[in-house]
């Protein structure tokens, strides 16, 4: 049985960007009203009141967007702080991060994931829902920023959209031949954007990696903390190119992780509402922290058995809410 000791924090379900995969303009979303967010002190006491002592010794913060929260910082520095935490990482967009890179490494960050989906501004715009200024240099100086303050390993997040973006696989891997970067394509995931994922569909990750292997050749390779990620390198690159194919691969039998929303719900699953466990309520009503940890706890022996019947019912789930509300 996996170990569970991976816990993805979704530090604010808002963003600054409304990518089309993931909160296209026109969705109708429904964020959690302030008052019901977890305030950073309330995240820290159930970090170190429930999922330390349960043995969760790695933390991603993510989002929406992370680096909107206006005390990103003084979390990533309490986090890190702590003896028992091993890994603490980040999922960014990126657009903050040139201003921000240097303080969040001093507070303990080492590893971030930054998605770049184009590197076309103007594509890039249009998968952003960015109609303003573009803001590609903004995300590229943000890359640029982290690379020389020294996070490491630096990993870039591509969700791959036919007709979108596909057309810049090779050249997105290509990033990786000179440089120390790990760039990660991602298959779409009906979620968020069930219409476009209707009208685009998805690439299966085999079909990039032959349009690689056919360009450069391709052998395996190797990163630190690559999840469900299977990991390749074109020979003689630095860096690596990674896949994440969750529509073709079922991970669950691997799966090692739960996530927290920001309003403070516990989820066993991304694809699964099972079991979901409101610790925010619970802790603003009194309950003991002993017996939120026993609840978690029960969580966690029951995961294994959640894993199992999703593999089963032979369906990626229960997509209701998006990734940016559960913490992708
Ligand atoms: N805002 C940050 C960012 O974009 O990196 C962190 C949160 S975002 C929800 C985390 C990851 O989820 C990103 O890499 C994003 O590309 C991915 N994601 C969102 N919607 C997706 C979808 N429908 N299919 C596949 N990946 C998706
Ligand atoms: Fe925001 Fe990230 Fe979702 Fe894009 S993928 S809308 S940056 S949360």
């Amino acid at each position: 049985m996996n170990r569970i000791d991976y816990l993805r924090i979704s530090l604010v379900d808002r963003c600054n960007f409304r990518c089309t995969y993931c909160m296209p303009e026109d969705a109708d979303i429904q964020y959690a009203p302030s008052p019901q967010l977890l305030t950073p002190a309330e995240l820290l006491i159930l970090l170190r009141g429930v999922f330390l002592p349960l043995g969760f010794t790695r933390f991603r913060l993510t989002g929406g967007e992370p680096l909107i929260h206006p005390q990103v910082v003084e979390l990533v520095r309490s986090i890190a702080q702590w003896p028992e935490t091993q890994d603490l990482s980040m999922t960014t967009n990126g657009f903050l991060l040139a201003a921000k890179a240097q303080d969040l490494y001093d507070a303990g960050l080492r590893r971030l994931n930054i998605s770049l989906d184009s590197l076309e501004p103007d594509i890039f715009d249009r998968i952003i829902g960015n109609r303003g200024p573009s803001r590609w240099s903004a995300v590229w100086d943000g890359i640029q920023a982290a690379y020389r303050v020294g996070f490491n390993p630096l990993k870039l997040n591509v969700v791959v959209i036919p007709g979108v973006n596909d057309h810049e696989i090779l050249d997105l891997a290509a990033l990786t031949i000179d440089r120390d970067w790990h760039v990660r394509f991602i298959e779409f995931m009906p979620i968020g954007n069930h219409d476009l994922f209707h009208d685009r569909g998805w690439i299966n990750s085999e079909d990039l990696r032959q349009r690689i292997r056919d360009r450069w050749g391709l052998a395996t390779g190797q990163v630190r903390g690559n999840g469900p990620a299977d990991i390749f390198q074109i020979p003689g690159a630095k860096g690596t190119v990674g896949f994440i194919s969750q529509m073709s691969e079922c991970f669950c039998d691997r799966c090692n992780r739960m996530r927290l929303s920001a309003d403070g719900w516990l989820r066993p699953c991304l694809l699964n509402e099972m079991g979901q466990i409101d610790l925010r309520s619970q802790l603003r009503q009194g309950i003991e922290i002993e017996h939120l940890r026993e609840q978690v706890k029960a969580l966690l022996d029951l995961k294994p058995e959640i894993n199992y019947k999703l593999r089963e019912s032979g369906t990626t789930g229960l997509y209701t809410r998006t990734m940016s509300q559960i913490g992708g």
